[in-house]
This record gives C-alpha cells, sequence and structure tokens, in this order.
C-alpha cells in the first residue's frame, strides 16, 4: 500500500512517562505504517528539558509559530519530588504554560463521546467545548495579607507621572488584598480565538462573565468580545447560521445544565479552570477528552486533556502490563494530522485522520475498551483489555 504523503512537517513535541511510552505505540501501530510522516521531533521529556535547561520547549513552541501545527505528548511539571528524582537544577514552569505564552494561544478542551458512557447531565447529547483564557486575573494577582488597621488604596501611576487613586477599604483591623489584572490585546486575542474556533467548528459560542458585579473589569471582557464580533466575525457567523451570545456566568450555568450541549463555552480565566474540570467530569473521563490550542493567529497544538498517567508508568517498569487509555492521545495525532492536511490542502491526509477516530469509535462501540471506561459503561460485563491490545483492535479496523 502507497503511503499518504505529506508537505509540511508536524512539530512533534515528545513527553513523559507512561503518555511517552503510548506515543511511540500510537506512532508505531496506526500512523507510520500508513503516513510518509515528516515531524519536526522536540523531545520535551524531562531528562532532555533539564540538559538544555527548558531551551527546547521555547524552541518547539517557536517551531509551532512557524510551521503552523503541533501534536504534544503529556509532560511533567516538576514540583519538589520531581527535583529530586530527576536531579534538576532548576524548578521548570510547566511546557504548557510556556507553550501558551508564545503562542498567545487559548485552550479548547472537548470531550470524545461514545453511546455506552452516559454523561452525568441526562440532557447532554453533543459535547460542551469549554474555552479557557489562559492570562492574568487571579493567575498573575498580588497578594497582600493585610496585619492591622489601615487604609488600602488603589494607586495607578501613568507613563506620564500622572497618579490615580481609590481607596479599596479602611481596614478596622487584619484582613487580605488582592490586585489582579489583565490586559485589552490579551482579552482581544482570546475572542479572535474563540470566535475563529466556533467558526471552523460550526458551532455557537457563548461568552459569560460578571459585568453586573464587575462593571469596570468584566465589562471590559464583554465589550471587547462584543466589538471583535461585530467588526470581525458577524459576517462569518451570519453565513454560517451561527450565534454568539454574552450572557452572565450564573445563567449560563444554568443554561449549560439544562441544554443539549453542541456549543463552545467561552470562560475567563478561572472560571475555565473551574468548569472545564465540572464538564469533563460530567462527560466522563479525563482520558477521554481531547485538547487544542489556538493562537490569534490560526496556529494549532494538539494534545490529550490527562497528565502522564504516573501510577501506570510505575508498574510499566515493573514489567506489568497496563490498561491505560490511549484514546486522547490517539485523537491528538489524528486532529494534528487532519488539521495539517487542511492547512496543506491533503485530502488523503484529512481523511485518514478522520479514518483513525472512526476507527477508535467503532472499537470503543464494539465493547473494546480500557480498564477506565468499563467501569462506566452502561454495560458492566465488559472485561478491560491491556493498551496493546486495544490498539491492535482499532489497527485492525482502520485497516478494514
Ligand atoms: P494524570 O496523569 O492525568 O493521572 C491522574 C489519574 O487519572 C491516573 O492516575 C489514572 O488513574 C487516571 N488517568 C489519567 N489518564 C488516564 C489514561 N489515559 N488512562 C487511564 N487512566 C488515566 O494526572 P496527575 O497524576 O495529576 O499528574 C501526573 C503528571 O502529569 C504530573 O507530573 C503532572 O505535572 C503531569 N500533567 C501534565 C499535563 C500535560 O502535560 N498536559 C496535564 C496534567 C498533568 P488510576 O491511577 O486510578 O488508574
Ligand atoms: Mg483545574
Amino acid at each position: 500500500m502507497q503511503k499518504i504523503e505529506m508537505k509540511t512537517p508536524l512539530v512533534e513535541m515528545d513527553g513523559d512517562e507512561m503518555t511517552r511510552v503510548l506515543w511511540k505505540m500510537i506512532k508505531e501501530s496506526l500512523i507510520l505504517p500508513y503516513v510518509d510522516l515528516k515531524t519536526e521531533y522536540y523531545d520535551l521529556g524531562l531528562v532532555f528539558r533539564e540538559r538544555t535547561h527548558d531551551k527546547v520547549t521555547t524552541d518547539a513552541a517557536n517551531a509551532v509559530k512557524r510551521l503552523g501545527v503541533g501534536v504534544k505528548c503529556a509532560t511533567i511539571t516538576p514540583n519538589e519530588g520531581r527535583m529530586s528524582e530527576y536531579h534538576l537544577s532548576e524548578k521548570y514552569k510547566s511546557p504548557n504554560g510556556t507553550i501558551r505564552a508564545i503562542l498567545d494561544g487559548t485552550v479548547f478542551r472537548a470531550p470524545i463521546l461514545i453511546p455506552s458512557i452516559k454523561p452525568a447531565v441526562r440532557s447532554w447529547k453533543k459535547p460542551i467545548i469549554i474555552a479557557r483564557h489562559a492570562y492574568g486575573d487571579v493567575y498573575r494577582c498580588t497578594e497582600f495579607r493585610v496585619p492591622s488597621k489601615g487604609k488600602a488604596e488603589l494607586l495607578f501611576t501613568a507613563d506620564t507621572g500622572e497618579c490615580t487613586r481609590q481607596t479599596i477599604y479602611d481596614f478596622e483591623g487584619p484582613g487580605v488584598i488582592q490586585g489582579m489584572y489583565n490586559k485589552d490585546s490579551s482579552i482581544a486575542s482570546f475572542a479572535r480565538s474563540c470566535l475563529n474556533f466556533a467558526v471552523s467548528m460550526k458551532m455557537d459560542l457563548w461568552f459569560s462573565a460578571k459585568d453586573t458585579i464587575s462593571k469596570i473589569y468584566d465589562q471590559r471582557f464583554r465589550d471587547i468580545f462584543d466589538e471583535v464580533y461585530q467588526n470581525e466575525f458577524r459576517q462569518k457567523f451570519e453565513e454560517n447560521n451561527l450565534t454568539y451570545f454574552y450572557t452572565l456566568i450564573d445563567d449560563a450555568v444554568a443554561r449549560v445544565i439544562r441544554s443539549e450541549g453542541g456549543f463552545i463555552w467561552a470562560c475567563k480565566n478561572y472560571d475555565g479552570d473551574v468548569m472545564s474540570d465540572m464538564v469533563s467530569t460530567a462527560f466522563g473521563s479525563l482520558a477521554m477528552m481531547s485538547s487544542v490550542l489556538v493562537s490569534p493567529d490560526g496556529n494549532y497544538e494538539y494534545e490529550a486533556a490527562h497528565g502522564t498517567v504516573t501510577r501506570h508508568y510505575y508498574r510499566y517498569l515493573n514489567g506489568e502490563r497496563t490498561s491505560t487509555n490511549p484514546v486522547a492521545t490517539i485523537f491528538a495525532w489524528s486532529g494534528a494530522l487532519a488539521k495539517r492536511g487542511e492547512k496543506d490542502n491533503l485530502p488523503d491526509l484529512v481523511q485518514f485522520g478522520h479514518r483513525i477516530e472512526k476507527a477508535v469509535l467503532d472499537t470503543l462501540n464494539d465493547g473494546i475498551m480500557t480498564k477506565d471506561l468499563c467501569s462506566l459503561s452502561e454495560d458492566n460485563e465488559k472485561e478491560p483489555v491491556y493498551t496493546d491490545e486495544f490498539l491492535s483492535a482499532v489497527k485492525a479496523r482502520l485497516e478494514s
């Protein structure tokens, strides 16, 4: 059989632990036999990050900027334990954070649905994709523990030297203060990424915040979304019969629960952090959640939403066969290949991406699944398969 040709290479970012093991298995069984794979390879595994003092992460992110599409394996974000485990000279930042900062991107998380796993919310029939603004707010705030009675003020000094001063609170005793910020440019990028993604997915876009209470901060988010929509996207939305609307976060939560799904929900940074965990848990499993980072200028980075599945890795190192779910990582590859095909005008590559996904769904629908899914499935007679057995079952369906 002739292999499917590629033009531009994919940016391939390898990772850590069990997902690194899955990465190799997926490539060898589902991709290399069928695609004349071209990649620019970056090893984001912690060992090589240490060797390059994390330069490899920056290089990989810049490569995605240059080439347009990347696929990333899960990676360790080091904590104290990892510092000694990997003999690190520095506590490196989260690779995802570094990549997001360079691409100025928004993360979209989408569940992979199968009929035998019912969402905890009965009305949900279609995926709900959460778009989280990944910059600023409480994640970059300045905090202060007020020790005693005193006056807290908000002071802004303009470049010209002009000052604006407002009282936050006249403290009669100890308390706490938090100062946070966001930038018009980052909010506009976020809006553009969400609106672009909605058009490319042909899905409605909801945006929620709390402008009734936060009359300047959240109002600014609302206004910028509206401006970008009116000036750059309204026509595209109308042509595609799509809707964009803003609503209060509390109203959005109520509507989401009553909905059938099938839309993109854009959230501010903190709301997105919390709501994406709620939505992914209600849809089933983190191992069935895919994730794509989209930059405002249209670069894409695909990955699984879960981590490196450490506990399974230690069992693997002990020589055990594990039943680790490779679905989200396969979907990262299929999504990246299809997007590469779309950008390079290679219909065969696009179709191959879709075919892998269909083979995975067919396998799951035939009742062949890893341990994490068996426990969620309606049919609790199911016997879990090992990862390699699952991949062989997918391969068999891909070939037929
Ligand atoms: P995790 O790797 O997602 O695993 C948490 C637990 O969820 C696992 O122990 C496993 O449960 C289950 N699980 C997750 N993915 C699974 C899969 N594909 N198949 C089967 N079960 C799965 O999260 P973590 O343990 O919090 O983090 C481990 C490492 O991953 C950390 O070093 C962290 O920094 C990193 N991390 C990376 C990313 C990323 O690169 N995007 C994201 C999150 C975390 P059982 O053990 O009960 O089977
Ligand atoms: Mg979270």
